[in-house]
């Protein structure tokens, strides 16, 4: 049995005992007092993220409804005046990367340190600040659980970088910078959705935005009010054929567009979308452009419902979006379909896969008295079918990247 749901004695009736992300708490000026030695000028923090729904919507220029959640990376930052880059990081023990910022270009740093010496470079090539500084980072976003630790890694370096050359900047301009440190430095075609929820959510609500507007807006989103909590089952899945569909979805999507004669695939409007099926030739572009355009309904459907407090009720779009991403976009796998199958099975109000597919985490609503028999039904299906066990989590929406302390 590889997660115990807790079913003590002296447990309150109602009260999860599931461990909640909150629990831990990252440490970077201590690992800048003990690695690199004295004390940092000032530490700053940035979240890892999920996605309530709107996947592969991002890039299409379509709506997403993402939220921080309470682990975060933190920066220990110091200036140094001479042009350097001095890098530590807690998850990478023994190893400190020194770099030259002077004629930093991208492809000079791989690994892990290339999101933070990319940070900088992505800073400078959108006019800002970046000087010299020895930083150490440590965080509690898992890695690769689909919970974007890359984000928070990025958006909490560029915001300490920035801070200490003096400048400010909006949290929709810092996520800019982050995304491009990861498209351009690091070398992932990755959207702006991940970015945005690390840099300008706020606690207590979700990050409406729409990329094609490039607008956002915080809706509140209390689950509990409603006697309901977020449990993330992390599936532990992490397919090596993630990163090459990830692309080949995006290719399809940009030709299917070009084709249509439209910007992008979120110009075509749900009662367009009959039409514009019948234009496309073959049956996987139809199914690839049918999510994107009913995704994109799924995201207002949900956040109308949020504005009128009606939590329980989004339920049934979560599930949709799953069978879509299941059925006509194919990134699913059969860990994420097992984890949402047992959810529902077990009472779960709503659950799909977040994040880009192919393993990772699905998010679940469900009734805060029912979530051990929901992780329970999880980690028993997980055993039946041979999978490695689950890694099940409260979450709760909260802040974005910020100054600590
Ligand atoms: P995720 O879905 O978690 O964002 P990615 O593959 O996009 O997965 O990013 C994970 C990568 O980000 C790691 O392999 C590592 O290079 C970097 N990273 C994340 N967190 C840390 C950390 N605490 N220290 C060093 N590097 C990190
Ligand atoms: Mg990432």
């Amino acid at each position: 049995m590889g997660h115990r749901i807790g079913r003590g004695s002296g447990r309150r009736p109602g009260r999860p005992v599931l461990p909640s992300v909150r629990g831990a708490v990252p440490r970077a000026a201590e690992l800048f007092g003990r690695v690199l030695g004295g004390a940092p000028d000032a530490v700053f923090s940035a979240p890892g993220r999920v996605n309530l729904i709107g996947e592969h919507t991002d890039y299409n220029q379509g709506l997403v409804l993402p939220f921080a959640i309470d682990a975060r990376a933190q920066v220990a930052v110091r200036a140094r005046d001479d042009g350097r880059l001095r890098v530590v990081s807690g998850q990478q023990p023994g190893e400190t990367v020194e770099v030259n910022l002077d004629g930093l270009e991208p492809g000079a740093v791989t690994g892990w340190a290339g999101y933070v010496a990319g940070a900088a470079w992505a800073l400078a090539e959108r006019g800002h600040r970046a000087a010299g500084a020895d930083l150490a980072l440590d965080s509690t976003v898992p890695v690769g659980a689909g919970l974007s630790s890359s984000a928070a890694v990025e958006c909490s370096t560029a915001l300490a970088l920035a801070t200490l050359a003096g400048d400010r900047l909006a949290p929709e301009e810092l996520a800019r910078v982050a995304q491009l440190d990861e498209n351009r430095f690091v070398g992932v075609p990755c959207g702006l959705m991940d970015q945005m929820a690390s840099s300008a959510s706020r606690a207590g609500t979700v990050l409406f935005f729409d990329v094609g507007a490039d607008r956002t807006e915080h809706i509140p989103f209390d689950p509990a009010t409603a006697g309901l909590v977020t449990l993330l089952v992390d599936t532990r899945a992490h397919h090596s054929l993630a990163d090459g569909q990830y692309a080949r979805r995006r290719a399809t999507c940009e030709a299917a567009a070009e084709t249509l004669g439209v910007d992008s695939l979120s110009r075509i409007a749900p009662g367009e979308l009959d039409a514009a099926l019948a234009g496309l030739g073959d049956d996987e572009t139809r199914r690839r452009v049918r999510h994107v355009v009913t995704e994109n309904e799924r995201v207002r459907a949900v956040v109308e419902l949020l504005r009128t407090g009606a939590v329980r009720d989004i339920g049934p779009a979560m599930v949709a979006s799953h069978a879509s991403l299941r059925d006509d976009f194919e990134v699913s796998c059969a860990e994420l379909d097992v984890a949402v199958d047992a959810a529902l099975a077990a009472g779960a109000a709503g659950a799909r896969m977040t994040g880009g597919g192919f393993g990772g985490s699905v998010i679940a609503l469900v009734d805060r008295d029912r979530v051990d028999e929901v992780g329970a039904a999880v980690t028993g299906a997980f055993a039946r079918a041979g999978f490695t066990a689950p890694v099940l989590r409260l979450v709760s929406p909260a802040d974005g990247a910020g100054a600590d302390g």
